[in-house]
């Protein structure tokens, strides 16, 4: 198996590129959530020190909660190995908030566990927002919109 040059460091990760097709797609899924968290997985590759969506997944929240979500484990794990077969790996992690675009204590204690950016929208103001949190310490990263 090819080894996948991904996550070689965390700390050097600077953007998340996304396409206006992703951010729509988001967009649709927080409203159709509505007022539950959506929630759903971003694929795609490490470039340099970006990460770029090539894929968008929406997945269900089985949490059907409007402050936390929970990504059915069976799907995540499918989700992982469609990706893995169409040589993509998981770039981010996206929910939807209905209070701003910035983690939860809840979230960051997740965010611990999935080192990967994370990508919140918030239904009220309707801004994104990109966060990563790697050895205790959250940062916001920046979006880059990418040509599809
Ligand atoms: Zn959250």
């Amino acid at each position: 198996m090819k080894k996948t040059e991904t996550y070689t460091d965390k700390r050097t990760v600077k953007r998340l590129c996304v396409s206006q097709e992703h951010l729509d797609q988001s967009r649709k899924a927080a409203q159709d959530a509505h007022p539950n968290e959506a929630c759903g997985l971003l694929f795609g590759y490490e470039k340099d020190d970006s990460l770029v969506a090539v894929e968008f997944k929406v997945l269900p929240n089985i949490d059907h909660s409007a402050v936390r979500f929970s990504i059915d484990p069976s799907s995540l794990y499918e989700s992982l190995v469609e990706a893995e077969e169409g040589g993509l790996v998981l770039i981010a992690i996206f929910h939807s908030h209905l209070t701003g675009a910035y983690p939860s204590e809840t979230d960051k204690k997740f965010m611990e566990l999935w080192p990967i950016p994370w990508l919140i929208l918030s239904t009220t103001s309707n801004r994104f927002g990109a966060f990563i949190l790697y050895e205790g310490r959250c940062r916001e990263i920046k979006m880059q919109s990418t040509q599809t």
